[in-house]
């Protein structure tokens, strides 16, 4: 690189930077009409028109930053997808921009310390439901658009997909159904899944796996029906007792997951997780240890880890002195990537059968499974946004995991094999998505967006 062009590259930042800033207060203006729009997809809950009038200021919004065929799409669960586009220049590559507009319900409106669907300042976050999750993601990407055109004029460097999911929240799989009928309208090159967020404020980060699952039910039987454990208790097999010795085996003593056959000692090569910040997340009382013998980042993004979601058994109230004959128990196997389903599923099903004491009857049933996920680690998009995220930020990009699933990644994964697909956003910890009091961090949107628009321009060269 000759020194001209660095300084041109540097004035570009500059001017983009001003530009990204100059934005902001659209930006909040733009959000506190989102966040009006009580955009939970729901009808039970809330009035269908809620989320038609959301869709439409996001069509409304983006057409106005030049996109075309700005428009609402009806997806098999009935929800509305926003889709928006604007013609790759010859050569360049297209950019999904990828967002949702529908929120968590509120919970529990007595708990929020300010109007839940009004954009309130406190210090110095923006607080309202969908404030982060994904409403600032939106307003992210408005403004990131328009940083662009101030700069570089009104053609844009790259082909723009904008994508805005109408029941995300909902996990009823509208827009995942949609995609492979789809595929011309959507295709991109890129694909930016905006729904995610740094480590902390200020940590330039890609969500860079996710964790599948497998879901099981099983049964353990050893008597005709329950039984007086005065009269009988001792000799008579305990269901009950069977099934916590079962239990037990998916633990060691250190409480690593220790399902035979299943590899339980990799290691998360990316940013670490604190002790201190992940028992105060995780809310762990005093003096209780964390589980596993690796570090909280292997524990929670690099390795399996099962969790016993429900049992049948009798409440303490009400139960009476008696053996039980039959029990279940729902497991949720949570893996990482380089474990399959199928493997995962295979080898828990023999695990539980092979380890139930005592001959008793067991069966396990299948309740559902999810592949995990990994995001572009290498290819051209990826080395762009890291560049673009450091110049924002002023720090190198660094990686986490997510513990839950997205299966709309896997539905893009799978339709669109050749293309890079990175995970980012607004949503930090601090935003408390999902939960009462969500707020954004508003230089967040601000670094975010400059991250986004550096990207765009360099992307295409
Ligand atoms: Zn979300």
């Amino acid at each position: 690189m000759t020194s001209t062009t660095a300084t041109k590259e540097d004035s570009r930042t500059a001017a983009l930077r001003a530009a990204v800033k100059e934005l902001m207060p659209r930006a909040k203006s733009d959000l506190a009409q989102l966040v009006s729009f009580k955009s939970v997809a729901d009808p039970r809950q809330f009035p269908v028109e809620e989320c038609r009038q959301a869709a439409q200021w996001v069509a409304d919004a983006f057409a106005a930053e030049g996109l075309t065929d700005a428009g609402l799409h009806e997806t098999p669960d009935g929800s509305m997808a926003v889709v928006a586009r604007s013609k790759a220049p010859a050569g360049a590559p297209t950019v999904m921009l990828y967002c949702h507009y529908d929120v968590q319900p509120p919970l529990d409106d007595a708990a929020w310390k300010t109007p839940v669907w009004t954009l309130t300042e406190r210090d110095g976050r923006w607080y309202g439901r969908g404030a982060a999750d994904c409403k600032g993601n939106i307003v992210m990407h408005l403004t990131a658009l328009r940083a662009l055109r101030k700069v570089l004029g009104d053609a844009f460097p790259v082909g723009l997909t904008l994508v805005s999911e109408g029941s995300e929240e909902q996990g009823t799989g509208g827009l995942e159904e949609f995609v492979p009928g789809n595929l011309e309208l959507l295709r991109a090159d890129t694909l930016l899944i905006c729904d995610c967020g740094n480590f902390e404020v200020g940590v330039p980060t890609f969500t860079q796996t996710l964790r599948g699952n497998v879901n099981v039910v099983v049964t353990v039987e050893t008597l005709a029906g329950s039984m007086h454990s005065g009269m009988f208790g001792g000799p008579a097999p305990d269901a009950l007792a069977a099934m916590i010795q079962l239990l037990s085996t998916l633990r060691d003593a250190h409480g690593n997951t220790t399902v035979s056959g299943l590899p339980n000692s990799q290691v998360w090569e990316g940013h670490d997780y604190p002790v201190e910040q992940f028992r105060s997340d995780a809310g762990v009382l005093d003096g209780v240890d964390l589980l596993g013998s690796g570090k909280v980042a292997d524990m929670l993004w690099a390795r399996p880890a099962v969790t016993v979601l429900g049992m049948d058994v009798p409440p303490v109230v009400g139960s009476a002195a008696a053996i039980q004959p039959k029990t279940r128990a729902r497991l949720n196997l949570r893996i990482p990537p380089g474990i399959k389903p199928d493997q995962a599923l295979k080898a828990l099903t023999a695990h539980l059968e092979a380890n139930t004491p005592w001959h008793a009857k067991v069966t396990v049933e299948t309740e559902a499974t999810g592949s995990p996920f990994v995001g572009s680690t290498s290819g051209p998009a990826r080395q762009a946004m890291s560049e673009a995220m450091e110049a924002a930020y002023g720090r190198p990009a660094t990686t986490e995991g997510q513990g839950g699933s997205i299966p709309l990644c896997n539905v893009f994964a799978d339709t669109y094999p050749q293309s890079e697909i990175m995970l980012m956003g607004v949503e930090e910890p601090k935003c408390l998505i999902h939960a009462p009091n969500e707020s954004v961090d508003p230089s967040e949107i601000e670094n975010m967006a400059l991250s986004v628009a550096l990207f765009l321009a360099s992307y295409a060269e």
